[in-house]
């Protein structure tokens, strides 16, 4: 039923400038639900999540908890309780990986140390390392304090954009493990991935977004197994 989506979006339109990226979307995330956004270059999948967190303006729906957002700030979104890990894993490089953390733990100063304390528990490299300047940190150690630094607000819904872009597979495997544990606490999640195998092995339901439109949408077990699917995205 409606009532159960953590997150829903209707009828989005969003674009740059006169040209139009988006040309009405519709999606959901249930509660505790892995949602993946697959689909090519080019496609809108980025746009989908600027749109959808407030950097940038569209129209049509975004509803959290039942409550509508479109005309939000951004900074209103992440308060009400959406966070959103950018592309390329953009951390504070001269800054130590604990002023990192604590910077996305803006919104809420009187958590400071409980949620710094869950995440060195949740991410045991991230404790070792607090001092150090983080960018000194590898790849998938930055994707994680990108990832960590996020969930120091404490969301109730977890925007993912292309976590394992630019990594070593070693490292994609490693924070698509990071992925699973975030879903396994019951974090909501919205995970935009070009790697459509590995996100749809882990999400509960997928979209494949194609020129600004969802083409396909359903269980990613599914997805998984459609041939137009394999066809396009999986390489198989
Ligand atoms: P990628 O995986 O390459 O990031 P994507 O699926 O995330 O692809 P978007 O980056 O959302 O796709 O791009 C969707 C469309 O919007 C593309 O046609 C792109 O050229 C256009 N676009 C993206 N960013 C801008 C921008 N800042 N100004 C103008 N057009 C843009």
């Amino acid at each position: 039923s409606e009532g159960a989506n953590v997150l829903e979006v209707r009828g989005l339109v969003a674009g740059y400038g006169r040209i139009e990226a988006l040309h009405g979307i519709d999606l959901a995330v249930g509660k505790g639900q892995l949602v993946a956004l697959v689909g090519a270059n080019g496609a809108g999948k980025t746009t989908l999540l600027r749109a959808v967190s407030g950097l940038i303006k569209a129209s049509g729906s975004v509803r959290l908890f039942g409550r509508e957002i479109v005309r939000d700030s951004a900074d209103a979104r992440v308060r009400a309780g959406l966070s959103q890990v950018l592309e390329g894993r953009q951390v504070f490089g001269p800054m130590s990986v604990q002023d990192n953390l604590l910077l996305g733990g803006y919104t809420r100063p009187e958590r400071r140390d409980e949620s710094l304390a869950a995440m060195y528990a949740l991410f045991p490299v991230l404790k070792e390392k607090r001092l150090l300047a983080a960018g000194t940190l590898s790849g998938g150690q930055q994707q994680m304090l990108a990832i960590a630094r996020a969930l120091m607000s404490e969301p109730k819904v977890l925007l993912l954009d292309e976590p394992s872009m630019g990594l070593a597979p070693l490292l994609v495997r490693e924070i698509f493990a990071v992925i699973a544990r975030l879903k396994a606490e019951g974090i909501p999640i919205l995970l935009v991935e070009q790697n459509a195998h590995a996100a749809l092995s882990v999400a509960d339901v997928g979209y494949v977004l194609e020129t600004g439109r969802i083409a396909l949408g359903g269980p990613a077990g599914e997805l998984l197994r459609d041939e137009r699917i394999k066809a396009a995205y999986l390489g198989l």
